[in-house]
């Protein structure tokens, strides 16, 4: 199957009713880029590789990671969309698209109101030319390197009726609110804000991203793609899995060097990848492309 938009994914999440997880690849990394097709595949559902330009910069290089995904997608019997995570500097979204990436988050929830609308209309013209899908964020999910608010204040939680000025105004194709989710682990178990979901969606009609949905109940993740979420990222759940597995696996093998040890991660990805994909209501659906 080739690489597809996000946009092509939507519809047909929005008319059939699902959600895809955003499965986050620790900076590039290829086991986890493995795991994500190897399961879509196996569910036959369509999948997402996600990664953020500052993470790919940090492990790898975004161009060589863009080649080595573009590849495995292409090896792939399902369609996947190739999306950048969180960025903050046009210049990143820019370089991305241009490496090959089908999908793009702006993130200009940090920004003052005005000028995230401004920044993020300038990415969605940029986007939208070479038919690339545009996410962005409003109101403060936090939890990212630099945030110091708490998802228990609800003075950062994403206002209905802004969301509907700032999607008519930017253009965009998708929406991550900021309804009680946070990026990392909780320390408490977080409380979704349905009742604000249900009223975004009613007022934006573009399909909602949920972040920080690590450690979010499967019951309540369902709940928020009955009300519209379209897509649920997974980022401290693939790297804390991954790294876990590797940890047991040394311990039971002190002397092993080989290839054996990234591999237990990769294999540890694949089960909770398996329920995630069925709860989410996306198995089976790599047939509606
Ligand atoms: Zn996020």
């Amino acid at each position: 199957m080739p690489l597809i938009t996000m946009k092509q994914l939507y519809d047909v999440a929005e008319r059939r009713g699902f959600a895809v997880p955003g499965y986050d690849t620790a900076g590039g990394q290829l086991g986890h880029l493995d795991a994500i097709l190897r399961t879509a595949e196996e569910m036959n559902a369509p999948a997402i590789v996600s990664e953020g330009y500052k993470a790919m910069r940090f492990y790898f290089d975004p161009e060589c990671y863009a080649e080595a995904a573009k590849a495995a997608i292409r090896k792939t019997k399902v369609p996947v969309v190739l999306h950048l995570d969180h960025s903050f500097e046009f210049d990143h979204v820019a370089r991305a698209i241009q490496y090959g990436f089908t999908s793009v988050m702006f993130d200009g929830s940090r920004l003052p109101y005005e000028e995230n609308v401004r920044a993020t209309r300038e990415v969605v013209q940029m986007a939208h030319a070479v038919d690339v899908t545009v996410e962005a964020e409003l109101g403060k999910v936090g939890g990212l390197e630099g945030d110091t608010n708490s998802q228990a204040d609800e003075s950062f939680y994403t206002d209905p009726e802004l969301a509907r000025d700032f999607v008519e105004k930017t253009g965009i194709d998708a929406l991550a609110p900021a309804v009680g989710t946070a990026h990392g682990f909780y320390k408490e178990e977080p409380r979704l804000d349905f009742e604000r979901l249900r009223k975004i969606k009613e007022a934006t009609r573009v399909p909602l991203v949920l972040h920080g949905a690590t450690g979010v109940p499967l019951a309540d993740v369902k709940k928020g793609i009955e009300l519209g979420i379209r897509k649920v990222n997974i980022a401290t759940q693939i790297r804390s899995t991954f790294v876990k597995a590797v940890h047991a696996y040394m311990d039971a093998h002190p002397e092993d060097y080989s290839e054996r040890v990234i591999k237990s991660g990769r294999a540890a990805l694949r089960e909770f990848m398996v329920e995630q994909i069925q709860t989410f209501g996306c198995a089976g659906m790599a047939a509606e492309f």
